[in-house]
């Protein structure tokens, strides 16, 4: 049997459960349809065939899991943090125990290659392991005396909170919310993407079986305007974690409004790869081979703007283009895989029409620009070249595995163009002059920059971007600003005077 066959039996054998539950929500504890009765379907983009039908929710679903959360809220939050760690320990360590059904559905559900969904769901247990170990923490504050007062503050856990995740790297995305969410002492609602829901289900199914109390966790599938938008209008919920589209975001900030929700945003990028002549050419064709065509590019940090210095650019998108066009389709479950099938047919569409957008743009298609034959989401990786900032092409995001080629002549010019967008998520910068790499590091507007290198994420540093890119920070501490008020208490230390007022 083949290495695929095998993978396939296996997938088969795990997605047998599905076949007459579908995929449920999970209220206080209990697995239940949606209270209306509505399902939709899920399809695999590797050959459209049903994979479950699943809840379809609405508001009365988010009401009941908003106060199922709400009622486990007291409890989770005043729990001690050792225990708190104890538990998102076990749920690590159930990840890892579930980690190849877990890359198998993640696969099947979304597309993606088995060779980079193996790591995806571990790095889900490293998230969980990293925020365990931050929980007995999460409260400290600061003591900042005056003349007068002990100043001392403190952190409190924010109460239930929301989070709604996106279907590129479903499962790694949502270990990457709620991990720090639990380890603050918040309790939670997830509504994960409508077109990528299994394993949602499963790291919920795992996180109860390590012991997490009914009600901390809640899960609810639906669609994005209907369960999606009631979580954001419901007064119980403190704080929407979203990572998605930036036009999504917007959405969501007006539909909080009422609520004065606090929001925490992941979104879209257009995230220039900058190439000087004077870098090391090898390991910059590498990096940005790795950023834009792997996760089929259905990755917010991509690097799906080349800016390659003119000097260079011949000989740089020469081997580009040969690399590309040797890139391999196919099934996500081959592990010879390196890219597969798009998400969705929705999705598809989109990510080919740029195919002709980019012709009428004026770009030449220098490797892909076509689809392979058959069933299936797939597109061959494109790359566009001789293309200018201002076309369609560089200004947009595509999400998928196509990147767009840009020559400049210097470092204002470089710098400028990584500028002209509405994103700011990543930047990343190839040369070897480190002043040079101080100057335009300090001139470009992203969130993260990465010189030298491709992005390797480190969990202590800060992850988020700026502009139509996102509104704050995760990792290390940053995310217990989001999900933590700050405490401000001051004890006086003697008798300062206090002024009086009518004495
Ligand atoms: P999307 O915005 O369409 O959907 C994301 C989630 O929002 C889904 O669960 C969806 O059901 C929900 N949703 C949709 N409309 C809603 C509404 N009105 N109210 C509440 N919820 C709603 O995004 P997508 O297509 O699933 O994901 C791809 C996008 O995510 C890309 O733009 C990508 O760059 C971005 N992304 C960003 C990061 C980051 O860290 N910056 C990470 C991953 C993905």
């Amino acid at each position: 049997m083949s290495d695929l066959d095998t993978n396939l039996a296996k997938l088969h054998r795990h997605l047998i459960r599905y076949a007459d539950t579908g995929i449920l929500n999970q209220i206080d504890g209990q697995p239940v349809p949606a209270q209306s009765g509505a399902w939709f379907d899920t399809h695999s983009p590797v050959d459209e065939s049903h994979i479950a039908r699943v809840a379809r929710s609405g508001a009365a679903d988010i009401d009941a899991a908003a106060r199922a959360a709400a009622d486990a809220f007291p409890a989770w939050r005043d729990m001690d943090g050792t225990a708190r760690k104890k538990i998102l320990h076990a749920i690590a360590d159930g990840i890892v125990a579930r980690a190849e059904e877990i890359a198998l559905c993640e696969c099947w559900d979304t597309g993606q290659a088995l060779r980079f969904m193996s790591k995806a769901a571990l790095r889900g247990a490293e998230n969980f392991r990293f925020f365990a170990d931050r929980a007995p923490g999460a409260r400290d504050g600061q003591m900042l005396p005056s003349a007068t007062l002990m100043n001392v503050t403190t952190r409190t856990p924010l109460g239930p909170v929301g989070i709604i995740t996106p279907w590129n790297t479903p499962f790694m995305l949502s270990t990457w919310k709620i991990a720090p969410a639990l380890a603050a002492g918040c309790t939670i609602v997830h509504k994960p993407a409508e077109f990528s829901p299994l394993t949602a289900r499963i790291l919920m199914e795992i996180a109860e079986e390590a012991g997490l109390p009914p009600g901390v966790w809640n899960l609810v599938n639906g669609l994005g305007e209907e369960a999606g938008k009631a979580l954001t209008e419901h007064p119980a919920i403190k704080a929407i974690a979203f990572v998605g589209e930036s036009k999504t975001g917007s959405m969501i900030m007006k539909q909080g409004a009422d609520t004065l929700k606090r929001v925490h945003f992941e979104l879209g990028g257009k995230n220039p790869v900058i190439v000087f002549d004077d870098a090391d050419l090898d390991r910059a064709l590498d990096a940005a081979i790795f950023m834009i065509y792997s996760l089929n590019g259905e990755r917010c940090t991509s690097s799906s703007r080349l800016l390659v210095q003119d000097s260079i650019a011949d000989q740089f998108e020469e081997k580009l283009a040969a690399r590309v066009g040797n890139i391999t389709v196919g099934h996500p479950l081959d592990p010879k895989t390196e890219v597969g099938p798009l998400i969705h047919k929705v999705h598809f569409d989109k990510v080919t029409s740029y195919f002709d957008i980019a012709r009428q743009n004026g770009a030449t298609i220098a490797a892909g620009g076509t689809v392979p034959e058959g069933a299936g989401h797939y597109v061959n990786p494109t790359l566009f070249t001789h293309a200018t900032n201002d076309m369609t092409v560089a200004q947009e995001e595509i999400f998928g595995p196509v990147l767009t080629s840009i020559r400049f002549k210097g470092e204002a010019q470089a710098i400028a163009l990584a500028n002209d967008t509405q994103y700011g998520l990543t930047a990343y910068v190839w040369t070897n002059d480190i002043t040079r790499a101080m100057r335009t590091t300090a001139a470009i507007e992203a969130g993260m920059i990465w010189v030298n290198s491709e992005n390797v994420r480190h969990l202590p540093t800060p992850f988020g971007g700026v502009k139509a890119s996102g509104i704050g920070r995760d990792g290390g501490d940053w995310s217990f600003d989001f999900y933590m008020e700050t405490k401000h208490v001051g004890f006086a230390t003697g008798h300062h005077a206090i002024p009086r007022l009518g004495a």
